[in-house]
């Protein structure tokens, strides 16, 4: 959805320009919730495709899917052995995502955040670009980095996250007191990246916004406020910049503008998508050359891993 583009898809394309990045389709992550196993199979190609017509480019990233690399399970499984609890009881996106009934929550949802750290410690990542909620879930990764350097000395890198400074947090479009989530019931609450440009207009015109009739950048219209940092984020311009050029125009204005600007940004990355997505001998190549990739610095980590801690790696 818009809010995955704009806090995290966008920046992962533009530092592969400068960097030398792996994306990987986190499955592993996905089953800490029930998957119907041949949606799940599907999603998995489809999230890969997402990636690739967003503009993430297999000559340049190492693409693949995190199942098929075991480093990841089996770094995280370490990182469960350094974690405390009580750093894990401080998480709050597991309180929100287990909500009142979290004993019948998986153990996977609860410790989620090492198999996290285990994704981008195994290869000494410096920095995460990540949404703006994923904050607390990096700086539990560097606690474990610190931790385990300490104890066996310096083996991680102290990874950063490369929050945007607008669209790192994207609300939902009729409750903007919410964030935009791909597990909202109500389709009218977010835009999904592939929806076609009459389906973007209606939702940007019903998005809620607030009383008055000023186009203005403030906390008292969240609802105005959301759709004004998802301008912002689009037309690389600042709020107030906005601000300026809708003086004296109405809401019914600003919503048509923004709503073409993001069915003109959507509409290549959906035909590209549909190109993409029939390929699927393609699609498995660009994973399997990615994992093949992926692995092999995965175990440079972990060897390394390994015997600090004093295990025999036969
Ligand atoms: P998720 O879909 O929750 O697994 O998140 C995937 C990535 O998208 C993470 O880096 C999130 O921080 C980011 N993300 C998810 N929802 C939003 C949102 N509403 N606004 C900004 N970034 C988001």
């Amino acid at each position: 959805h818009l809010g995955n583009y704009l806090g995290a898809l966008k920046n992962f394309v533009s530092l592969q320009k400068s960097k030398n990045c792996l994306y990987c389709v986190v499955d592993l992550h996905a089953i800490t919730t029930f998957q119907n196993p041949k949606d799940l199979n599907s999603n998995i190609l489809e999230t890969t495709a997402g990636f690739l017509a967003s503009g993430l480019d297999s000559d340049k990233s190492i693409i693949f899917n995190q199942s098929s690399v075991s480093g990841h399970a089996e770094l995280a499984w370490i990182l469960n052995c350094v974690c405390r609890v009580g750093w894990l009881n401080r998480m709050t996106q597991f309180k929100d995502k287990a909500g009142k009934d979290k004993e019948k929550a998986s153990v996977g949802l609860y410790i989620y955040p090492n198999l996290m750290a285990a994704d981008i410690l195994l290869y000494k990542a410096t920095h995460v670009p990540v949404g703006a909620d994923q904050k607390q879930h990096l700086e539990l990764s560097r606690n474990l980095a610190e931790r385990f350097n300490h104890r066996y000395s310096d083996t991680f890198s102290i990874p950063e996250p490369f929050i945007p400074k607008s669209g790192g947090r994207i609300m939902s479009l009729q409750s903007p007191e919410n964030k935009m989530s791909k597990s909202d019931e109500n389709a009218n609450n977010f835009i999904a990246l592939l929806d076609d440009e009459d389906t973007i207009i209606r939702k940007i015109k019903r998005a809620v916004t607030d009383s008055g009739s000023d186009i203005v950048f403030s906390d008292n219209k969240p609802g105005l406020k959301n759709l004004i940092t998802i301008y912002s984020s689009y037309a690389g311009i600042s709020p107030e910049e906005i601000e300026r050029n809708y003086e004296g125009k109405m809401y019914s204005d600003f919503k048509e503008d923004l709503g073409q600007i993001i069915a003109d940004s959507l509409s290549p990355i959906r035909t590209k998508y549909e190109q993409i997505i029939s390929d699927k001998d393609y699609l498995n190549k660009v994973l399997s050359e990615g994992a093949e990739k992926a692995s092999y610095l995965a175990r440079r980590t972990l060897s390394k891993v390994y015997r600090k801690i004093g295990l025999i790696k036969k």
